[in-house]
């Protein structure tokens, strides 16, 4: 099997070492060996990027427009083909992934149309005599830099506006999911971007992604709180423009007049498709007391019947969590619940399938309180812990009293309650009689609090990130 090079000045190109990406559905199978570049391979990359951005934000808007909706059509005839590469890599499921590749398309043809909507101002000037114009020009070198739980979505929603927009782009996926990445970075370059404007460098964090800050002119990160603080303080330093989106610890809250069966599915599937690996996943279970016992038992039901399986295999719902590392994380957080004195009506456990994988059966805890540590720091599985509340205003504290802020959600069959809890909750999104996860891509997405650093992504609100304003004045 050949090795998957770094596409760097429009050439495909050899990293300094090469790593093979494993599905964690099957640890026998290597999807593919994949090149990890240097700190000098980044930096021929942002020299590549730097001088063939002036050519590009030349380029008319309908070509790179015409150019981002032929990546949208190809990622759209292939969703099939490129589900199935995501959910080996990932984990997901194949309905899952295939869906993630259908977003993505969407994506890169939303922002096709953007590029030719982007218009600025024109405003009378408070002196007689002058025009005041106010535009809207590409930023630079954009560095993009990823996790590996959307690892074709996030990668589109930013490589696209960054495209459209006429800036240039230095790419790190995450290690753990290359094949997604270079199979995106292939549509790119043969819809004919020209080279050096897009370039992908696969790597570790620590190598590659510190080299992208150190060379880029703006920075847009999603992963764990821990990394973005760095890459923040590290763009800070630069002055640089950055943008991140971080974790979540998100509520759902239950009251006792909901739609139960709405209450329930929001729940199952909020907390626990994707394996829980969503970082707007409802890990805090927020339930008011008159339906609390009832809702407990259904849900822990409704778990104890989910197939987890082989991410391709046909009728399973849940996959295998997506690495050793991860599991790990799970599996200590789990003994933490125990060890803090929450109840275990649901036991995560590891699980023995066909294939050698990283599979475990979702955890659902009762009886805890919003202090212990598995309701204050970022699990990210299949595991949610339930908070019993008397009152609305009590769900409402709960829910707030946390360090981030990405999605909150409630289901209740009260305007009053529902409206009050959109306008109060403090997140970025806010759900009703919704699961806390799922999102249209035409409309900006981001958190508060350590969830979220810098303008929204997504949407038109994009261009707020993707450019620089400018202000011109003419006698
Ligand atoms: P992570 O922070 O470990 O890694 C994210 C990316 O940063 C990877 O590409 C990694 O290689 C890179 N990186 C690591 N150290 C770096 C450094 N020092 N300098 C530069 N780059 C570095 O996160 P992960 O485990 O890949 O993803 C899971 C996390 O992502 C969860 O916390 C989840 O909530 C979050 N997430 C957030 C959103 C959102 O939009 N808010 C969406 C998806 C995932």
């Amino acid at each position: 099997m050949g090795i998957h090079q770094n596409l760097v000045a429009g050439e495909w190109v050899d990293g300094a070492d090469a790593a093979p990406n494993i599905n964690p559905s099957d640890t026998n199978d290597v999807v593919g060996e994949y090149a990890m570049a240097s700190r000098e391979q980044v930096a021929d990359a942002v020299a590549a990027a730097r001088s063939a951005g002036p050519a590009w934000r030349r380029t008319t808007t309908q070509a790179r427009s015409d150019i981002l909706f032929k990546i949208g059509s190809e990622l759209f005839e292939r969703r099939d083909e490129l589900g199935e590469l995501l959910a080996r890599e990932e984990g997901k499921t194949r309905a899952e992934a295939t869906g993630e590749v259908g977003r993505a398309s969407q994506i890169f043809r939303f922002f096709g149309g953007e590029t030719v909507r982007l218009g600025g101002e024109r405003l009378p000037s408070v002196r007689p005599g002058i025009d005041v114009t106010i535009g809207r020009e590409p930023v630079g070198v954009i560095g993009i830099i990823t996790p590996w739980n959307f690892p074709i979505a996030i990668p589109a929603w930013k490589i696209a506006p960054a495209l459209a927009f006429g800036n240039t782009v230095v790419f790190k996926p995450s290690e753990l999911t290359c094949a997604s990445a270079w199979a995106l970075a292939d549509i790119i370059r043969r819809a004919g971007v020209p080279a050096g404007v897009f370039n992908l460098v696969m790597g570790t964090g620590p190598v590659v992604g510190q080299a992208i800050v150190d060379g880029v002119d703006a920075v847009t990160f999603t992963g764990s709180v821990a990394t973005g603080r760095k890459i923040v303080g590290a763009a800070a330093a630069r002055m640089i423009h950055v943008q991140a989106e971080m974790g979540g610890k998100n509520p759902l809250v239950v009251l006792d007049d909901a739609d139960f069966d709405v209450a329930v599915d929001c729940a199952v599937d909020g907390s626990f498709y994707q394996t829980g690996q969503r970082c707007t996943a409802s890990s805090r279970l927020i339930v008011q007391e008159g339906i609390h016992d009832r809702f407990v038992d259904v849900v822990a039901e409704r778990l104890g019947r989910l197939t987890i399986d082989h991410a391709l295999k046909s009728g399973t719902q849940v996959g295998p969590v997506v690495d050793g590392r991860q599991l790990d994380q799970d599996m200590s957080y789990i003994d933490l619940g125990d060890r803090e004195g929450a109840r275990k009506v649901v036991s995560g456990q590891r699980l023995n399938r066909e294939t050698p994988g990283f599979y475990l059966s979702p955890t659902l805890f009762a009886d805890t309180t919003n202090d212990m540590r598995i309701n204050r720091e970022e699990i990210f599985g299949p595991v949610a812990s339930v908070i019993r509340v008397k009152s609305y205003d009590e769900a409402l504290a709960v829910a707030n009293d946390t360090e981030f802020g990405l999605s909150a959600g409630i289901v209740t069959t009260s305007r009053k309650h529902a409206s009050h809890f959109e306008a109060n909750a403090e997140a970025g999104l806010t759900m009703v009689n919704l699961p806390t996860a799922g999102l249209d891509y035409h409309v900006p997405f981001g958190g508060r609090k350590a969830s979220s650093y810098g303008p929204r992504e997504q949407g038109r609100y994009a261009a707020e990130f993707y450019t620089i304003v400018k202000t011109s004045y003419a006698g």
